[in-house]
């Protein structure tokens, strides 16, 4: 398979970034950091509620949204159903708003959602939980917030229309363009990544504080292509993957800065506290960059590594 059939099928991504404009209510807001995973619990559980009908929430039935959402299985050729940890949820939820954690009565805050493959025909529930996560709370004595508008985001990041106000939905069904997040840079011989969140990256099963560059792109190809199975259907056939990371060990880490980063959540589910480390800062590379640029602009939008769901493994690719 040539560089053009693999771009073609990277394209073959679908995704859909939405940001929701919240309105802290008269008590105003405070949130802990990483305000990713707070909201992730909320959603999830906001979600449940509102979506999942099912007369048993421990079998849900075949066309239950809560149940693809958050709890993907897939049947293998024998009919049993597989489920697993290493399943992708097809949504990432990305709520920074600058490390700001107080919010006064009345002020703003934001949080973006982006959402991959078959769980875009569920657009209209994910903005339906979010105007009830607002009615819910959020962060410390659960204060209720207002969601006021949703915008959705173009390829460059910027806003592109309004599809939520005033408890109307306005989406017409558009997505992003994976061509044109893969298309613009076609070659480069040095390349800086950014770890914006801490990036959890596993190589021969251990997590690793290395940021070489087989390690980030074998995350990368990873990540995108059990998106690409789990939620489109679609198989990577044909690609010569061995060559691809054999090439991918030759690119050169040339500098590195990057540091461990320690975190802690709590999770409801499993009723522990987890640790949640991974890599900050920057790394700058060497090499023959070529093959990897799309798989690497894709990865901007997917994020590479494991919890990725709220928000971590966010990366930033400058090819020169
Ligand atoms: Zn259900």
């Amino acid at each position: 398979m040539n560089d053009t059939s693999i771009t073609h099928f990277l394209n073959e991504v679908q995704i859909l970034q939405i940001t929701a404009i919240y309105k802290a209510g008269e008590n105003g807001l405070e949130l802990p950091h990483y305000q990713g995973s707070t909201f992730r619990g909320v959603f999830g559980h906001v979600f449940k509620e509102v979506a999942c009908t099912c007369s048993n929430q421990n079998i849900h039935h075949e066309h239950c949204p809560y149940a693809y959402i958050f709890e993907t299985r897939l049947q293998d050729e024998h009919q049993k159903i597989i489920s697993s940890d290493d399943i992708p949820r097809p949504f990432i939820i990305w709520a920074e708003n600058n490390n700001k954690l107080k919010f006064a009565p009345g002020e703003r805050f934001y949080l973006t959602i982006t959402i991959f493959g078959e769980a875009v025909k569920y657009l209209h529930y994910f903005i339906y939980v979010l105007f009830h996560m607002g009615k819910k709370g959020f962060g410390k004595g659960k204060q209720q917030a207002e969601l006021r508008q949703v915008f959705l985001v173009d390829e460059d990041g910027d806003f592109r229309e309004q599809i939520y106000q005033h408890q109307k939905i306005y989406y017409n069904g558009q997505i992003l363009n994976s061509e044109k997040i893969t298309s613009g840079i076609k070659d480069a011989s040095t390349c800086q990544l950014d770890f914006i969140s801490p990036t959890r990256l596993k190589y021969q099963s251990h997590y690793t504080d290395n940021p070489e560059f087989h390690i980030i792109f074998r995350s990368a190809v990873r990540r995108i292509t059990s998106l690409l199975y789990y939620h489109h259907g679609r198989q990577l056939l044909g690609i010569d993957f061995k060559e691809l990371f054999r090439k991918a060990e030759e690119v050169k880490l040339v500098q590195s800065d990057v540091s461990w980063y320690d975190w802690e959540r709590y999770s409801n589910r499993q009723k522990k506290r987890m640790k949640l480390g991974g890599i900050v800062g920057k790394a700058v590379y060497e090499g023959d960059l070529d093959p990897f640029i799309p798989w690497l602009q894709l990865a901007e939008w997917t994020h590479v590594g494991k919890n990725t769901t709220f928000g971590l493994g966010k990366i930033k690719a400058l090819f020169n």
